[in-house]
């Protein structure tokens, strides 16, 4: 198959509406990060994003609508008070909320859960896309299962390449990590990934939330993870990550001595302003801001730097958790399957 990158445009729009209308796919751009699409209620259509990115058959995909009236045919038993507070602070925006399924849904789109995963994106092409489709979008991120995930178009055309019929060119994503996920079918609102919309704003909209245990640290034996993809080492590159927290000046000393030790090279990941700390040696900027935001806006692209020069051994700075910061951590920390030393 060969695959077309077109910029977003009205035609560019309607053609893959079209596509998407007749059960292919469509590579596309969000706020987040871009997206792998399906008609969401076509369970062939849904299948086909599984086996373009090999994933795991049991990791849900979450439902993009373009409007509040396309909820209530997908959902079961309403909209809980929280919910709707939830909705009308943050979406259009990068928020998942997770409710009881209708019958609508196809299991390939729920993996067999009886809930389903609902978001409005902000991006305008991701928009266009859903309304020009005419039905809600079924869309996990559109890199292949275990990359980091796509933050521009060229991601997505190095890992889709001949597998999609068209990518929507967007640009570069503003939040650069994936949505938070929400469960709103229990008294608390509980974050399953955190991501743009941070537990400081859930509890600010809804006057509580909860963080599940599962966000910052690997699964214990034999635990059922609430958010299956929680169980995949999802962000992982391919050289090894070790990350160290601590205060800046004993991070770099700590960062060094593991550098200068290692025979066949490696690159340090720090935040801005943190260069000089580490002498000559090989840094890549986490970020161009001192802030969460700009470094969640990069991380991904950055992982995919480190992979495409096989480097082989990486060592991060920590990032605070305050904000999107721990949606950072979650995703850095899930990269070097939690190798987290304090200095
Ligand atoms: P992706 O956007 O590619 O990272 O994939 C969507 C993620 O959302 C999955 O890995 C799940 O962790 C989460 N998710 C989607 N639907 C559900 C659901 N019904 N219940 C819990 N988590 C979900
Ligand atoms: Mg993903």
């Amino acid at each position: 198959m060969n695959t077309k990158l077109l910029p977003v445009t009205p035609e560019s729009i309607a053609e893959a509406g079209g596509i998407i209308r007749g059960g292919g796919l469509v590579g596309f751009p969000t706020e987040t990060v871009y997206g792998l699409g399906a008609n969401a209620l076509d369970g062939d259509a849904v299948r086909q994003i599984f086996r373009a990115k090999g994933r795991p058959g049991d990791n849900p995909l979450i439902t993009h609508v373009a409007s509040e009236a396309e909820i209530a045919p997908l959902i079961r038993g309403g909209i809980s008070d929280q919910a709707r507070a939830l909705m009308r602070a943050y979406w259009p925006g990068p928020m998942t909320l997770i409710f009881p399924k209708s019958d609508r849904i196809p299991p390939e789109v729920s993996a067999g859960l009886d809930t389903v995963g609902i978001r409005m994106p902000s991006h305008p092409a991701a928009r266009a896309l859903i309304e020009a489709a005419g039905v809600p979008i079924a869309a996990p991120s559109a890199n292949r299962s275990g990359r980091p995930s796509p933050t521009t178009a060229r991601h997505v055309l190095d890992d889709m390449d001949g597998r999609i019929p068209l990518i929507l060119d967007g640009g570069a994503c503003a939040v650069g990590v994936e949505s938070t996920v929400i469960d709103v079918t229990g008294r608390v609102p509980r974050v399953l990934r955190p991501g743009g919309v941070t537990p400081e704003m859930i509890a600010a909209a809804a006057g509580a939330v909860e963080v599940d245990g599962a966000v910052m640290r690997p699964l214990r034996e034999g635990e059922k993870p609430r958010s299956p993809g929680m169980k995949y080492r999802h962000y992982a590159p391919e050289g090894a990550l070790t990350i160290f927290e601590g205060e800046a000046a004993a991070v770099a000393r700590a960062i060094c001595a593991r550098y200068d030790a290692a025979p066949d090279g490696a690159a340090i990941l720090a935040l801005p302003g943190h260069e000089a700390l580490y002498g000559g040696r090989r840094v890549l900027p986490l970020g161009d801001k001192d802030s969460a935001e700009s470094v969640a806006a990069s991380l991904f692209a950055v992982l995919r730097a480190l992979d495409d020069e096989g480097v082989k051994l990486i060592f991060s700075e920590a990032v605070d958790e305050a904000g999107v910061g721990l949606a950072v951590m979650n995703r850095l920390g899930r990269a070097a399957a939690f190798h987290i030393e304090k200095v």
